[in-house]
């Protein structure tokens, strides 16, 4: 059998990849190592239900407010207009996925990706086998590596690929409390906190029976165990039954390629592609795979590997300003716990709201409100600047 591509890994951008290969008519492998559940908050914006079609089913909870809280405890609550955050559960949602891929056509492999094989004429994907533990072989024309963070598909055949930049983000999952006046079930809170993380943030993700709760740091020597139960102290969550304990590597920068100029083309966390500042990858991950699949198809048709290079271009295109932006914020106030404090007082602005909620929710930044756009500037200009009165913490 010759695959026309071989999918590695099977979660949200491999996934993707497959089913739109597989209903655009192509012969498509889709390899995963299945096993382990994604360690993961779950959140995915309403771009990401409507443009991937994810069913009311796959939803534990639908968020209405985000609670933006302070090093000092000052809280701000930001009504999600128009919408809310859904909260998805990755075991439930990656198998739904690679299901729907599989229902499109896709056939599916189930063991680890090896290496890629060049001695015959198409290369050849080499896995080991779950059940049997052998070595197996998928012949085919283009591979997308969407391993995840650390992807292996990476790490041998896409320079750079063995060097990209992470924060560690840990959480443990627990039996949701009763809601109270310190838990709400549709609220998400995020904690900006020097003492909980010293450069990025803690969560508390409500999903519905259960939560999510925990932090992400790029700094060595931070205890994540320790930040996460005082986390939970700080959120009156330490009674609650732990379900789960795990962590993992958000990638921080896209790759500066996405393939190999020859027969492999990344997509998702495999490509470094998470948005800065809020680590949010399951949408950007989706879209990952859907330009790699396009890329494919592209190549496919030509016979020039060199469109492969398309994956990461219709990528930035859409998305590039958006991460500069987040980029920037994230530079500028996670630094310190003074500017942290200026970062969750900045919420208190509708237009500040209003145009970082529509960033996240429908993934495009506002055009229609250029004042609005220019008041944020300069409040952020008088924020960094000091103009106005540093908050000591
Ligand atoms: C603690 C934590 C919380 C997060 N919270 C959020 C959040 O709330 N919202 C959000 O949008 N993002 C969040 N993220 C980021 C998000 O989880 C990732 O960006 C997203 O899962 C990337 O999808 P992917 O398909 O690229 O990779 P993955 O989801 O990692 O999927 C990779 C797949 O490849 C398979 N695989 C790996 N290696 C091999 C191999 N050698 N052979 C075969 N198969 C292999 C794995 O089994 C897996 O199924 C969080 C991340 C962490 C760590």
């Amino acid at each position: 059998m010759h695959y026309d591509v071989v999918v590695v890994g099977g979660g949200p951008s491999g996934s993707t990849a497959a089913m739109d290969l597989a209903s655009a008519g192509h012969k498509v492998a889709l390899l995963d190592r299945d096993g382990r559940i994604k360690p993961c908050g779950g959140a995915v914006p309403p771009r990401l239900i409507r443009d991937f079609d994810i069913p009311d089913s796959q939803l534990r909870a639908r968020i209405t407010t985000a609670r933006m809280v302070s090093p000092t405890g000052r809280s701000v609550d930001i009504p999600i207009e128009n919408g809310f955050v859904g909260m998805v559960d990755r075991a439930d949602f990656d198998d739904f996925l690679r299901q729907r891929a599989a229902a499109t056509g896709a056939e599916r492999f189930t063991g680890t990706f090896l290496r890629i094989d060049r001695s015959t004429p198409t290369p050849q994907v080499v896995y080991r086998d779950k059940a049997t533990r052998e070595e197996r072989h998928l012949p085919c024309t283009y591979v997308i590596g969407a391993d995840g963070a650390r992807s292996v598909v990476a790490q041998q055949e896409v320079k750079g690929g063995d060097d990209i930049p992470y924060v560690i983000a840990y959480h443990e999952i627990i039996a949701a409390p009763q809601p109270s006046a310190d838990y709400d079930p549709n609220r998400c809170d995020v904690i900006y906190d020097g003492r909980i993380s010293p450069d990025f943030y803690g969560w508390v993700f409500p999903h519905g029976a259960e939560a999510s709760v925990g932090m992400g740091t790029g700094i060595n020597g931070v205890d994540l165990k320790q930040a996460t139960a005082d986390l939970r102290a700080a959120s009156g969550l330490q009674a609650c039954d732990t379900l789960r304990r795990e962590g993992a590597p958000i990638p921080l920068q896209p790759l500066k390629r996405w393939d190999n100029a020859q027969d492999v083309v990344l997509a998702g966390d495999a490509a470094g592609v998470v948005a800065p500042s809020s680590g949010e990858g399951i949408y950007y991950a989706m879209v990952g795979g859907r330009v790699a699949a396009t890329a494919a198809q592209a190549a496919l048709a030509s016979g020039r590997a060199s469109d492969l290079r398309l994956a990461r271009k219709l990528f930035m295109k859409d998305h590039k300003t958006v991460f500069k932006v987040l980029r920037a914020m994230q530079d500028a106030y996670y630094k310190s716990d003074g500017r942290r404090e200026r970062f969750v007082s900045l919420c208190h602005d509708i237009d500040v709201q209003r145009l970082t909620f529509d960033a996240y929710m429908n993934k495009e930044l506002v055009r229609a409100r250029p004042l609005a756009h220019l008041k944020i500037g300069l409040k952020n200009l008088a924020h960094l600047t000091g103009l106005v009165p540093e908050v000591h913490v």
